[in-house]
């Protein structure tokens, strides 16, 4: 029997596709790729993954896992051979298990992120996981990429949020693993070792996460400041005056946010053209919605008097608060819209991101003169979306060309200089691959590579990604 044959009988010819429009599983999300699958297949079980990944270790035919091909760094795509099977998770998408008493979920990776949210909060709990790519990527993706997103300054990243988890290994035997313990010393650390390795170390199949108390209220307000000095300041006051309370602190320049207010004007900015920076913050609290108001007036007023911010406005009800939000998410999009863009999600200790965007904005201008900046982020947690868009008029494409290699030295070398990583949150897929040796310790990037031979002798998950 072929391999397809053997696909079509572990998960039946209808869920092995091979012909037709497959672009939404070979080409990535921000089209920069567009890959040829062997075939695309979408196992319903954990055994049917597992008899999946034997039959291609077989066969030797590599696996590209994929969720809801969101990822932004090219590693849920498959090559250009035509000789890769991308294997989707999407059909295994069940919440298996809420239990109350751990406050934990055990949900399979296929579920997509909101739907997680809202079977959490049915059951009376919060499931802090957010971002923009919410509606459609799943917890499968979020943990291959330990994504991180808008809540991380209070709950952590997507590994933080992670107790237990079952995968299908290259050798296509299972490894259940989803205990659901806070404390478990026996060994090495394989989960750990599982998130955040982008699908070449297994097949991440199920996951059990924490879940946490859903606040009584959450209050969100929109402040205009000077500079993004100013920011890090707020971020002080705000830590001090709401304490774990805090949970979002995000930064937004003044052209990121003229970009929403041009692609999509239904949204209604505030504040945005009478101040370079904008923070949109929000506050959590679990005695009453009183409460939360007036600390955070009380901060609000603090940080007016002292100068730090120019103006502010504190969201009335739900309804306004993910206005404001969706202003912030739209970011993204609105720059997609604008056209292509060379992208760096890189994180930089908190006290020196002024001093970094300073230094490397002024460098930046003078290697391409009108050059425009995107610059916006999880400054709560030292994450910049540093983004670099062509002067106004020209061609996205051509500019991509010309100018990724030298604008990536650059930015990336400014990264290194002020203590930073070139990837926060969106990993390193292929896209950032050939950056990573001159980054990374030499010393580490052998144990990864160790690491990887040991667990994929073959060389058969996601070959060609991170390393
Ligand atoms: C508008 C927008 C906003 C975003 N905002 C954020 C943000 O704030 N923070 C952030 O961190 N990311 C963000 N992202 C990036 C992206 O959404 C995340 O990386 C997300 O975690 C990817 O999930 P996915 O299901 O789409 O994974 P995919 O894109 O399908 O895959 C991503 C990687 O994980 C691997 N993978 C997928 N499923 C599995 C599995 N079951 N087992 C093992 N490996 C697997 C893939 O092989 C690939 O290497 C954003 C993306 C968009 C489009």
């Amino acid at each position: 029997m072929d391999l397809i044959e053997t696909l079509n009988a572990i998960v039946g010819a209808q869920h092995v596709l091979t012909s037709g429009d497959l672009s939404a599983y070979e080409q990535d999300w921000r089209k920069r790729w567009h890959g040829k699958a062997l075939a695309v297949v979408r196992p319903a079980t954990t055994q049917q993954v597992a008899e999946v990944v034997k039959a291609c270790a077989a066969a030797k035919v590599s696996i590209v896992p994929q969720g809801g091909n969101t990822g932004m760094v090219v590693g849920s795509v498959p090559d250009a051979s035509g000789q890769q099977v991308v294997l989707s998770l999407q059909r295994m998408n069940a919440v298996r298990q809420i239990d109350a008493g751990n406050m934990t979920v055990t949900v399979e990776a296929g579920c997509i992120l909101q739907n997680l949210q809202d079977a959490a909060e049915k059951a009376g709990f919060l499931f802090p996981l957010s971002l923009a790519a919410e509606g459609s990527c799943t917890i499968g993706g979020n943990l291959g990429t330990n994504a991180g997103g808008t809540q991380v300054l209070r709950y952590g990243n997507a590994r933080d949020l992670c107790l237990g988890l079952e995968v299908v290994n290259a050798q296509g035997d299972i490894w259940s693993g989803l205990s659901g313990l806070r404390k478990d010393n026996t060994g090495y650390d394989l989960r750990n070792l599982m998130i955040g390795s982008e699908g070449t170390l297994g097949i991440i199949t199920a996951a059990t996460m924490k879940l946490y108390p859903l606040p009584v209220a959450s209050l969100t307000a929109w402040a205009s400041l000077p500079s993004l000095a100013h920011a890090v300041q707020l971020l002080g006051l705000a830590q001090k005056h709401l304490a774990s309370g805090l949970t979002g602190f995000e930064v937004m320049g003044q052209f990121a946010l003229s970009l929403v207010a041009k692609h999509f004007p239904q949204q209604r900015v505030p504040l945005w053209d009478s101040a370079p920076f904008c923070v949109v913050l929000e506050n959590s609290d679990f005695e009453s919605e009183a409460h939360a108001r007036e600390r955070f007036d009380h901060l609000m007023e603090q940080a007016l008097d002292a100068g730090v911010i120019t103006d502010a406005v504190v969201a009335e009800n739900l309804t306004q608060a993910k206005a404001l939000w969706h202003i912030r998410e739209c970011i993204p999009l609105a720059q997609a819209e604008e056209g292509l863009n060379i992208k760096h999600d890189i994180s930089i200790p908190v006290s020196r991101i002024p001093e970094f965007v300073e230094t490397t904005d002024a460098l930046l201008k003078r290697a391409i003169p009108g050059v425009r900046l995107v610059n916006f982020g999880h400054l709560g947690d030292g994450n910049l979306h540093y983004n670099v868009q062509c002067p106004a008029g020209a061609d996205g494409k051509a500019f991509l060309q010309a100018q990724e290699p030298g604008v990536n030295k650059l930015v990336f070398d400014s990264v290194l200089a002020h203590g930073g990583s070139i990837s926060a949150e969106h990993g390193i897929g292929s896209l950032k691959r050939d950056e990573l040796p001159h980054y990374k310790s030499a010393v580490a990037l052998d144990m990864m590579r160790a690491v990887k031979s040991a667990l994929d002798p073959l060389g058969i998950l996601n070959p060609g990604r991170v390393l």
